[in-house]
């Protein structure tokens, strides 16, 4: 398969001025903080360019998009296998020192027809500030 992306100036300003915003952080963004992150350097960016751009990001690769069911997306430069903690009250979500379980993936694929890939793992519950008294 041939895929031939013609790439703009402007389009490629915009997606390297994004992917420096979430690169310079481990906070795992919205979309709207990245939105407002990237207007200091871009004025008259949309926070449509910035969904735009994330999911070509995305697409190709380059980024990680944490979706849980409920939740707004958070966006991870970094695209390592590695396992994140939600915390539901404020928020906040954390890498989390875990080492992947590969062998998750070889059990799966063992007893079943799938053909595994890997797994998302993202924990929740309260963090250290949030999680004092139950919240
Ligand atoms: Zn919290
Ligand atoms: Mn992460």
């Amino acid at each position: 398969m041939v895929v031939t992306i013609t790439i703009m100036p402007k389009d490629s300003k915009q997606k390297k001025a994004i992917l420096s915003v979430l690169r310079r952080t481990t906070s795992h963004p919205s979309a709207d903080w990245i939105y407002e992150e990237v207007r200091k350097v871009i004025p008259n960016i949309s926070l449509g360019t910035v969904y735009r751009n994330l999911n070509v990001l995305k697409e190709n690769g380059i980024i990680l998009e944490l979706s849980l069911a409920g939740a707004s997306s958070r966006y991870d430069a970094n695209c390592e296998d590695h396992y994140h903690f939600r915390c539901i009250k404020c928020g906040r979500v954390s890498d989390v020192d875990e080492p992947v379980n590969y062998a998750l993936d070889e059990k799966l694929a063992d007893n079943t027809d799938y053909r595994i890939l890997g797994h998302r793992l993202e924990f929740y519950g309260f963090c250290p500030d949030c999680g004092r008294c139950n919240g």
